[in-house]
């Protein structure tokens, strides 16, 4: 017997890829997670942590970070092998399992795979504007990991998404200040949120963009400009956040003789690819009527673990069976 052999292999630790560790946990199955990013907990932790999330069941309103939080405490639950900062770069059939090769030049051998990749490897868009990558890290930032490194701040947002408006709403109530510029006058976020904006004390300014940053050795101004009179304003600001989206790939993923639909894998009732013992959930797959939801995906990467467990073990049921009649390890 390989020791190094797993049964399922789950290719990304958002909150699809966590909730399909729990499920192979429950099921008996050697698990193991692999994920580029630092941290688990995907596009709750590395996009929103700080954002509410209200259409999750059970949970009224929860934080995105307190979500993730919860769910890596689910994920551990039956200990799976965690591996971080490893992006996997190829898949490679060996005898009757898969070989996926990360970018660190290691090799997990498994027998089934979950593709719980989300949008892939994600990079936010960045903004080619005199100083910003000088003061990047340092007064610019492309996304919030903690709010309160800006309390008592001046801000400028720069965006016309549902990222930016939705920062703007909640910082302004611990900001010192907050000024959102937008390049249109039509804001692209939920309509709710944007009348919500206009009620509230953040000064909108459209359409307007950033044209520079200044400062001696921290960010002192941003100077933006009306993009059809060309007219400059210069802002005193302590932070420029720039909410401008991001750009996903599924890079190496796209290479590996997948059925694809644009960005997205193809995926049929129970999650399989066109891969033998390949499975893929989440925001990755696509399939008529998907819904990129976490509780969408949740439901489909149960399904899946599920189905994998019967195709390694012809003699396990598909229905896990109800985890309220289990006993389970303790949680940690
Ligand atoms: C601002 C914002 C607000 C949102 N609000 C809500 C909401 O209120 N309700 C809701 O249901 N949904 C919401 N969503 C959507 C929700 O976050 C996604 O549907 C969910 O994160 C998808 O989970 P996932 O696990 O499929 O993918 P992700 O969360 O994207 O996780 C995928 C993981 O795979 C990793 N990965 C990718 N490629 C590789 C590779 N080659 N090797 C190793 N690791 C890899 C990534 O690093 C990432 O950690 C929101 C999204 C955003 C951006």
């Amino acid at each position: 017997m390989n020791e190094a052999l797993y049964d399922i292999t789950i290719i990304g630790g958002g909150p699809v890829g966590l909730f399909g560790a729990f499920y192979a946990g429950l099921r008996g199955m050697k698990t193991k997670i692999i994920d580029s990013l630092p941290q688990l907990g995907g596009q709750l932790t590395a996009l929103y942590p700080e954002k509410y999330i209200y259409d999750m069941p059970g949970f009224p309103e929860v934080l995105a970070k307190d979500l993730a939080e919860q769910m890596i405490r689910q994920a551990m639950r039956f200990k799976p092998t965690v591996c971080l900062e490893e992006r996997a770069e190829h898949l490679t059939r060996r005898d009757d399992y898969w070989i996926i090769t990360t970018n660190k030049g290691v090799e997990h051998a498994t027998r089934t795979v979950v593709i719980c990749a989300g949008a892939g490897a994600f990079t936010p868009r960045k903004l080619n504007a005199e100083g910003v990558e000088a003061f990047e890290g340092k007064g610019v930032y492309y996304g919030v990991r903690d709010k309160a490194q800006f309390e008592g701040k001046r801000l400028l947002i720069v965006g016309g998404g549902d990222s930016a408006v939705d920062w703007a709403l909640h910082l302004y109530p611990i900001a010192r200040e907050v000024v959102l510029i937008h390049r249109r006058d039509e804001f692209r976020a939920h309509e709710q949120s944007v009348a919500q904006l206009r009620q509230s004390p953040v000064r909108i300014l459209t359409p307007y963009e950033l044209r520079r940053v200044e400062g001696n050795g921290r960010l002192e101004r941003a100077v933006i400009f009306h993009n059809k009179t060309q007219e400059e304003v210069e802002l005193p600001v302590d932070a420029v956040i720039l909410n401008l989206g991001f750009v996903a790939s599924l890079g190496p993923i796209k290479t590996w003789g997948l059925e694809l639909e644009g960005n997205a894998i193809k995926v049929d009732h129970l999650m399989r690819t066109n891969l033998p013992g390949v499975y893929a959930a989440g925001d990755v797959c696509t399939y008529e009527g998907k819904l990129k939801l976490i509780a969408t995906g949740v439901g489909e990467v149960c399904v899946a673990v599920n189905h994998a467990k019967h195709t390694i073990d012809p003699s396990a049921k598909m229905f896990p069976g109800h985890s309220s009649d289990m006993t389970l390890p303790a949680l940690e």
